[in-house]
């Protein structure tokens, strides 16, 4: 099998992906949650077999930096022990699997997750980028987040099975949920979903079985940083974490640790005060996106992160700072958009990175003086 994939693929610890600071190894911790001991473990293998810093996601998912390519196999060893990552690379990228974070054993969230977990052998070949969104609690909280075959809760109640790109779901009958996530993927194989890959571009009719009328409910509140009744949330400073922020999250008192798809750690049993990561729901980072920059990514000729702490406290709404036109950090667009060139920047508003400028060319003084800063 061939180590490395190509770029576009979604990768995981069996097929990790060339970056510029090295190979980048995919960790989906089952039901989002690490223990302990596994956090600790991961830690320890991304400083061993990699750069140390970890990636946090859209899809929940960890994201280790910077391992080489012959540490990869020693890694991916070391993560088939944690029990983060499966023997089998058949099963490892079948568990595409997105769950509300607040879920709690036995409820909704974790009855079906868990059961479609068991029912991986079961589904068809998929591409590489599709996933399933189990948001079975009180109020949906990942209709925002990625996913292409989601049980959510319906307006009526009762929990519906909604395909992306579709407003309204189909009733479920109480236990045969994660059955009708397997059926749907197999309707998406054989109605040609492969060739566009993604529900969402899919435009074939639904079957009668999987096109109900019923909306989602109300959508509920994403976890923001703060107490939570599972243990305290804290933000991190845009989704990357370094080893010693990720060794103060492994605090004595912690039980678990829980990723969520808004860039928000929920650690379970314990409190958080570490200057790394973000514990004021009102902090402006957390609405801000900068990709790595410069020096770390040979593309980029400013340092978007320097730049953005600075400037996020004086911008209202979305902000994203890139270091080229590429816009790794973000794809949809943003109230306030700096993208570099050259070493200078170019300002655009409701828009995405490399977008026509509002005003180019500006020094960063320049562009720091527009917003108030001095
Ligand atoms: S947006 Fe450009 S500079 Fe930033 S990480 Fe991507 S390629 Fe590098």
């Amino acid at each position: 099998m061939s180590a490395f994939v190509v770029r576009g693929w979604c990768p995981d610890a069996w097929r990790p992906m060339a970056a510029g600071d090295g190979l980048l190894v995919r960790v989906k911790p089952r039901l989002g949650r690490l223990t302990r001991a596994q956090l600790l473990g991961l830690s320890d293998a991304a400083t061993a077999y990699g750069n140390g810093l970890i990636d946090v996601t859209s899809r929940a998912n960890l994201q280790l930096r910077g391992v080489s390519g012959s540490g990869w196999r020693v890694l991916v060893e070391r993560l088939i022990a944690l029990d983060l990552v499966d023997a089998d690379p058949v099963r490892e990228k079948r568990r595409t699997l997105l769950v509300a974070p607040d879920w709690q054993v036995g409820d909704d969230t974790h009855r079906i997750a868990t059961d479609l977990l068991n029912m991986l052998e079961a589904l068809p070949d998929l591409p590489g980028k599709l996933g399933f969104v189990i948001d079975a609690g009180a109020a949906p909280l990942l209709g925002d987040a990625p996913g292409d075959f989601r049980i959510e809760r319906g307006s009526t109640g009762s929990l519906i099975l909604r395909a992306e790109g579709r407003a309204c779901g189909a009733a479920l009958v109480r236990g045969e949920e994660a059955a009708s996530l397997v059926r749907l993927a197999h309707w998406f194989v054989e109605s040609g979903g492969t060739a566009v890959g993604r529900m969402g571009r899919h435009g074939a009719a639904l079957p009668a079985w999987a096109a109900g009328e019923i909306k989602p409910a109300a959508a509920g509140t994403p976890i923001m940083p703060g107490p939570h009744l599972l243990g305290t949330a804290v933000g991190v400073p845009f989704g990357q974490i370094d080893p010693q922020a990720m060794a103060a999250l492994a605090a004595d008192t912690l039980v678990a640790l829980r990723i969520t798809p808004w860039r928000v750690l929920l650690a379970e049993g314990a409190t958080m005060a570490d200057p790394r990561l973000i514990t004021d729901a009102a902090d402006p980072l957390l609405r801000t996106d900068a990709c790595v920059g410069a020096p770390a990514c040979p593309q980029a000729s400013i340092d978007t992160r320097t730049l953005a702490r600075t400037l996020a406290p004086f911008v209202s709404g979305r902000l994203h700072v890139s270091g080229c036109a590429k816009g790794c950090a973000r794809a949809g667009r943003a109230e306030v958009v700096v993208t570099g060139r050259d070493g200078m920047l170019d300002l655009a508003f409701d828009a995405r990175a490399g977008a026509p400028a509002a005003q180019r060319d500006l020094h960063p003084s320049a562009l720091l003086s527009l917003f108030g800063t001095d």
